[in-house]
């Protein structure tokens, strides 16, 4: 346990995800609450480097609890991954007086803070920010539910076209290492098979149980696969598709960023101000360098260095429950 702080950071950092805005609130208002002085940083570790930081009021965090996006910004950082940048990091923040960082991102920005925080006496607080829930150490990531929710509602609605004209639509979702997404909207829409990172697809079990429902007359067929399945992403199967089966009026949609954007759902908001709050009471207890995340509807507490070596892993009893329900 490390000494309190009186002034901390917060930014978002690297893909974006619906509901940052309403954690960059909670870290904020709970920040204030406690006295603390809270500076925003822009466009993740660029702000950093670049002294992009200011500073953040009550009002500077009103009406953006529904807004997706991030006030805050977001980037990718070259600079950050060399010791040099990390050192302009880090004469920014002392110049500012800034003591502690609450970094709102996916894995690749735990490894940044965590590079970070072994460098330089500054405690690092990571708040899960991703859509694509792979995060061990937490039963929820800030945006994963609206993501999801905007999967469902646009794949609800190929439905019913592809009823309407009996046809096959390969959907493809978000999830370059996860098939979370892809996984929870296909058992969620009642697609007939669902492709995902973490499990082989066997093209030809596809094709076989293709050519049964065309034989049982059982025309409209949806397949969700997430964009980093190893067979390739929705072209590639619609492809082989196309070839083995010409009959089939086969058709492709990728979802793309939509899954990104919108107003969080109830359930980010709410894991959001949870998790912001934490971040700010972790700092204040003394905490540094953890992941905060909620297990079991308990805050947890995970090291950032534990954080980015495990993955979340998919329960592969639900590929099992799809089947069953998709005969
Ligand atoms: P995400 O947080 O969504 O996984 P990225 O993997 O793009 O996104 O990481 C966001 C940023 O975090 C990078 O652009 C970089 O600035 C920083 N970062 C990621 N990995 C490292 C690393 N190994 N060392 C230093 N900085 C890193």
């Amino acid at each position: 346990m490390q000494k309190q702080v009186s002034k901390i950071g917060v930014l978002t950092s690297g893909g974006d995800s619906p509901g940052m805005n309403a954690a960059i609130r909670a870290v904020v208002r709970t920040g204030l609450y406690y006295n603390l002085e809270v500076f925003g940083i822009m466009r993740g570790y660029m702000g950093m480097i670049d002294d992009d930081i200011v500073p953040m009021h009550s009002r500077s965090v009103a009406n953006i609890i529904q807004r997706g996006g991030t006030i805050l910004k977001s980037a990718r950082c070259k600079e950050f991954y060399e010791p040099e940048g990390r050192k302009k990091a880090y004469e920014n923040l002392r110049k500012h007086g800034i003591e502690g960082l609450v970094v709102i991102g996916g894995d690749g920005s735990f490894r940044g803070a965590q590079k970070f925080s072994t460098e330089y006496d500054i405690p690092c607080i990571g708040l899960p920010g991703t859509i694509d829930k792979d995060m061990a150490g937490t039963d929820f990531t800030i945006g994963f539910d609206t993501a999801v929710n905007t999967a469902v509602e646009a794949i609800d609605k190929i439905r019913d076209t592809a009823d309407a004209h009996d046809r096959l639509f390969i959907i493809e979702v978000m999830g370059r290492d996860s098939g979370y997404i892809a996984l929870h909207s296909g058992i969620a829409t009642g697609a007939e098979n669902v492709l995902i990172p973490e499990a082989k697809t066997n093209i030809e079990d596809l094709i076989v149980s293709l050519e049964d429902k065309q034989r049982r007359k059982k025309l409209v067929n949806i397949i969700v696969v997430a964009e980093g399945d190893e067979f390739g992403g929705a072209e590639e199967v619609a492809k082989v598709v196309r070839t083995r089966l010409p009959d089939m009026d086969t058709r492709v949609c990728i979802l793309g960023h939509i899954q990104r954007g919108g107003s969080p759902s109830c359930m980010d908001r709410l894991v959001a101000s949870r998790l912001g709050y934490a971040a700010v009471e972790s700092l204040q207890e003394g905490r540094h360098n953890v992941m905060v995340g909620i297990v079991n509807n308990k805050l947890h507490y995970t090291p950032l260095d534990s954080a980015v070596k495990a993955k979340q892993k998919i329960d592969k009893e639900w590929l099992k429950i799809l089947k069953i329900l998709a005969s």
